[in-house]
This record gives structure tokens, sequence and C-alpha cells, in this order.
């Protein structure tokens, strides 16, 4: 394998963003073709790295991976040329050299500070994370951390790789034992961490620029970071200054003081709905007293059209508590038609037989007991009917 394997040009230069290669081999891949190379810029998916993107003779590279030490380029439409012209998206290696250094960087201060061993890493396309083994962290530990990681940004250290054979790997401070066997690569930041690792990364720790963590969760025992390392993290700062700022001017506070405005508008909600409430329920009861004095008979019915199902329901239990009567009203919400359908407990007649006769004329869902039911229907316009219905056998049933 080790003569004709593609040559990792982005092992020997992160930064070569155009290349030169010769085909050495046509193949499919998920139904799009794929091409061997003789060598290559473009870093196949791996330890917890995306690939990277852009193309290989204007065409576009779909994705690269490796297949049993054999790195496939993936691509959009097949090349008939014998060699092929790559380019690599500049800003997308970039943002994955902050990321992947930064995580380094991170996992160092997780070890050196709280002993947190990193378990597994995994760059998203928005957020990447780390998997560390602690079981729980305070806030002020949060800070220490990212303290530490950015100390180690801002004295700009150098970033080395070099190869080492695995019996003289023991001679490097590894921060995790290798998972490879044979020739390792070695990342050292210098002189802070050492790590067996195939990835891309930045010259200097320097241009990871900013190391941010993010939200942390419970994950197997474990706790799982998710961090942004530089123009992600300045995205990130922008986007959620930008809003706080609006939620400022909109409460015509400072930022600081938002969350504090926040918690009082929503007492002030609270409050507010509780009153609401209140008021409901007495004209609720205003209102049945004077639909009783007016009724015609002792079925009650009809399609509130102010009214939302709460407060149909809730004026249908008011009417039948203050007298012998049996009600049939329809209210709609969201959409949707409800009917409800009460009785006063004078009368013995079980509403749950109401049920088959609506849905004779509309689908509908729901139920109750004997002396309440609701019934929902998607075709509001069905509502009128369901509720003459309904009046009718009540009429004839109680
Ligand atoms: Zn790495």
């Amino acid at each position: 394998m080790a003569e004709n394997a593609t040559r990792r040009l982005y092992y020997e230069d992160p930064y070569l963003l155009e290349f030169e290669a010769e085909i050495m081999a046509r193949t499919e891949h998920e139904g799009h073709p794929a091409v061997v190379l003789d060598r290559t810029a473009f870093y196949p998916e791996s330890g917890g790295q995306p690939w990277d993107k852009g193309t290989l003779e204007g065409v576009e590279v779909l994705a690269v991976i490796e297949v049993d030490g054999t790195i496939l380029h993936v691509l959009r439409s097949a090349i008939a040329a014998a060699t092929a012209h790559g380019r690599i998206d500049r800003a997308v290696r970039l943002d994955h050299m902050q990321q992947h250094t930064g995580q380094h960087v991170l996992s160092q201060a997780f070890w050196e500070l709280l002993k947190g061993e990193t378990l597994s890493f995994h760059m998203g396309p928005d957020v990447s994370t780390l998997e560390i083994g602690l079981k729980a962290i305070s806030d002020a530990d949060c800070d220490r951390i990212e303290d530490r990681a950015n100390a180690v940004v801002w004295e700009d250290r150098q970033v080395k790789t070099y190869f080492v054979p695995e019996e003289r790997i023991g001679e490097v401070p590894l921060r995790r034992p290798p998972k490879k066997q044979g020739l390792l690569r070695v990342v050292e930041v210098d002189g802070f961490d050492y790590s067996a690792c195939g990835g891309t990364h930045v010259r200097r720790t320097g241009e990871i620029g900013l190391i941010r963590l993010g939200g942390t969760e419970k994950i197997r025992g474990n706790l799982r970071f998710e961090f942004l390392c530089g123009g992600r993290a300045l995205r990130d700062y922008r986007a959620k200054d930008r809003s706080a700022r609006k939620l400022a001017s909109a409460f015509s506070c400072p930022p600081a003081d938002v969350t504090g405005q926040i918690e009082k508008l929503s007492a002030e909600g609270k409050a507010l709905k509780k009153r609401a409430r209140r008021l409901e329920e007495r004209l609720a009861a205003f209102e049945s007293q004077e639909i009783i004095r007016t009724a015609a008979g002792r079925v009650i019915a009809g399609v509130l059209e102010d009214k939302t199902p709460e407060e149909a329901r809730f004026l249908a239990l008011n009417i039948i508590k203050s007298g012998e009567f049996a009600v049939a009203y329809g209210a709609s919400a969201e959409s949707q038609g409800h009917l409800i359908v009460a009785r006063s407990e004078a009368f013995k007649a079980d509403l749950r037989q109401v049920v088959p006769v609506v849905a004779a004329l509309v689908p509908v869902k729901g139920g109750g007991g004997p002396s309440l039911i609701e019934l929902v229907m998607a075709d509001t316009a069905k509502l009128g009917d369901a509720v003459g219905a309904a009046a009718a056998w009540l009429r004839e049933n109680t």
C-alpha cells in the first residue's frame, strides 16, 4: 500500500490550497464518479474533522473519504483528463484548522487544570463538541479553562508536526495513547500539548484567534462541551451582541439589565393572566344569568363567534349549574371547530350517544363523559350543522 498510496500534501503544508495531481484510478461511490490521485491537498474526513471542500479540474468535490487507506475524491461529474488541478476552499480549510487546533489547546487545558480527559471530538458545521471525562463542572472552572486556553492562544506558540516511529513514541509526552500503529504523526503545541493526529492545524496558536466554551450537557455519564474558535467565535459574539443590543433598546435599559426586565415582564404577565381569568369567570356568571333569563326552553344552543372553545365550555358549565338545562355550543380556535355539549345533573341522558350522531355529519375527534362531551373537527364550515344535530338530539332525549 505504502508505495502507491496517495501523497498527503496537507501533512506537509496545510496552507497549500492548489495542486496538480495525476489520476491513478477511477471508480464510483454511491452513484457518483470518484477518483484516486497520486497526491492530494484534500483532507479526507477523519478523527472528528470533516473533509475539505473545493474543486478538481473545476468539478465540485462532494466528499473526500478514506476507505482502507485509499483516499477517494467523490465528484459532482466525471473528469476526462489524466491530470487534475485541485483547488481547496480557503475559508472552510482555515475554519477547520482553527477549530481543530483550538480543540488541542482546549483538551490540554481540561487535562492540565481538572484532569479531564478528552474522550471524543466532533467538528460540526456550526459548533464543535468535546466529550470530557468529568461528572460536573462549575461556572468558575469553565472560566478557568477558557482563560488558560486563550492565554495559550495569546502566547502565539508554534504548532509543530513531526513523525515518530511507533517504538520511540514513548519519548513523546502524548496526552492520549495513539490509536494508530507504525509511523505516528505528532502535533505539538509548543511545549503545551502533544497529540497523535492526522488533521490540519494552524502554524501558530495566535491564528486560532479566540476560544469560547459554549453549552454543556451530560452524556454517557460524562460532560459534552460545545466550543467555538476563531471566525466562528467572532460571528457568535457579533450575533449575540446584536440581539442583546436590540433587546436593550426595546426595554430602554443597558444590555446587562435585560434579564431583570424580562423577569419583571414575565411576573406582570402572570398577574395579568390571573386577573383576566377572574374577570372572565365573573363575566361568564353574568352572561349565563342573562342567557337563562331569555331562554325559550331547556335546550340552549348556538355557535359563539366571539368566544374561544375554553370560554364556551366555561359558559356552558355555568348554565347547567344554574338550572335544568342542556347546552350545545360551537366555538372555533386555530382553524378547528369545537362542539361542547353539556347537561344538568337532573337529566339522565348519556351525552356520549351524541358522538355518532355528529360523526355521521362530519369527522370528529374527542369525547367525554355522560354529562359533558367536547368534539373537535377540522371542517369548521360544518360546526353549525354539528351544533344543530346535537341540539335536536338534546330536545328528543332530555
Ligand atoms: Zn489535530
